[in-house]
């Protein structure tokens, strides 16, 4: 039997994080992956550079059933308290843009960072250890796994969500939360592309890889931000975000949001009666884009002097309000977030502690709070990794 006075489950962002800080604190750590290797999210994260955190982290940058539960723990371990750490490593970073901080060189050095925390702080990693069976006792957790039994006093779950099966997500986490009594409200992916139906699909895969600069909007929130088109559906940041948003229904997309249109369209008209709207829209659009936007949205590609004021009101309309209904998501296998999770409710905000479950904790991704697309999912690791680790 190994005895521990914590074991974390799940070698991710939030685990390695909070074993660094219990072990620093004295607890004899011991963390616990059923993957082969460590930290395989943050690798592959913000295309290998990991965007590690944003530096206008704010609870407004979080979905959740209590949008207050976060509160807590953002302020306990902040932006700029990561921020200090890896400077203390002498990782290069930059601001790519709007606060998001990556790495200059590569996403290995946050995963180097957090293993040698470990080490300093004497917590054990062990990977390729499947948990077979958890039970609670007075002394504290028994856990029966593929490398034999261990106990413990305390228990961190930080086995993520269910984004990216192949990089070995499991819904684990939710599993454990049930097993002690607690309530897993339903998830589905966030930060990931939208499906089209084919009426859709099929013209715009013909232009895929055209990217422009959108507002995205439903369910009274929006995102200025770059929408890709691909020959699968639409992607791009405009869209992973407000993918989190979408429950269903109409998406609206303001193809020019620095621009009107309507005012480009009347002042052309002025001044160039005799060219086309397709080539107007060049002017406003890469000339694909401008092609398939007339297909499309079924707009009279005449020369503008003969469009009258309505017909000009109407392609203004159509082009800063494409009402998009899309046929669905590409679901967890690309996501990179899950929604919903275990329900804050159960869980102390000062501690990440289960309120009826002493010793036993949920951080990271497998809680229901969910981060927008910048560095802020990381930061949430860090943030209830740290609170954690301050308790267990
Ligand atoms: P994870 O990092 O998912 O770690 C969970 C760990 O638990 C894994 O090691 C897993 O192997 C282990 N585990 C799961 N089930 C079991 C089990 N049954 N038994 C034992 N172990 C188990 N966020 C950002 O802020 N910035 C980014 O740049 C960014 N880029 C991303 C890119 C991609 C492709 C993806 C998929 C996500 C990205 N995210 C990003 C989101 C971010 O990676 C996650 O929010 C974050 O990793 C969550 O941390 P976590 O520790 O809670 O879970």
């Amino acid at each position: 039997m190994n005895k521990r006075d914590v074991i974390v489950i799940g070698a991710g962002a939030a685990g390695l994080f909070c074993a660094a800080q219990a072990g620093q604190r004295g607890r004899n750590v011991e963390v616990l992956d059923h993957a082969k290797k460590v930290g395989r999210k943050i690798l592959m994260s913000g295309g290998g550079r990991c965007n590690f955190t944003n530096m206008y982290t704010g609870p407004e940058n979080f979905l959740s059933a209590n949008p207050h539960y976060c509160k807590s723990a953002l302020n306990q371990y902040t932006q700029w308290d990561f921020i200090g750490l890896v400077n203390d490593y002498n990782i290069a970073y930059h601001e790519k843009t709007l606060g998001q901080l990556f790495c200059d060189d590569s996403a290995s050095q946050i995963v180097d960072l957090l293993l040698n925390e470990c080490r300093k702080a004497n917590a054990t990693v062990t990977t390729r250890c499947e948990i077979l069976q958890i039970e609670k006792h007075e002394e504290g957790f028994y856990l029966n796994t593929s490398l034999g039994e261990y106990q413990c006093e305390s228990l961190v779950i930080a086995t993520g969500g269910l984004s990216m099966p192949k990089l070995g997500a499991t819904p684990f986490g939710y599993k454990v939360a049930e097993q002690f009594g607690l309530n897993v409200l339903p998830t589905r992916a966030g930060l990931v592309p939208f499906t089209l139906p084919p009426e859709l699909k099929e013209p715009l895969a013909a232009i895929s890889g055209i990217s422009q600069p959108v507002r995205t909007a439903c369910n009274n929130t929006d995102f200025l931000e770059d929408l890709l088109i691909t020959h699968r559906g639409l992607s791009g940041p405009a869209v992973l975000q407000i993918s989190s948003y979408w429950e269903g229904g109409e998406v609206s997309i303001d193809l020019s949001p620095q621009e009107d249109i309507h005012e480009r369209l009347n002042t052309a008209k002025e001044n160039q009666p005799n060219i086309t709207l397709k080539t107007f829209l060049g002017t406003c659009f890469a000339k694909r884009l401008a092609e398939t936007l007339i297909d499309v949205m079924a707009m009279p590609n005449v020369p503008l002097k003969q469009l009258n004021q309505k017909q000009l009101t109407d392609i203004a309309r159509q082009l800063h309000h494409w009402q998009v209904k899309p046929s669905g998501t590409e679901g967890y296998r690309t996501a990179e977030v899950t929604l919903g999770g275990v329900n804050t409710d159960g869980l102390s905000s000062k501690t990440m502690e289960a309120k009826q479950v002493p010793g036993l904790f949920f951080i990271g991704e497998v809680v229901d709070v969910t981060g927008w697309l910048g560095g802020y999912n990381f930061q949430w690791a860090w943030s209830s990794g740290w609170v954690a680790g301050q308790h267990a």
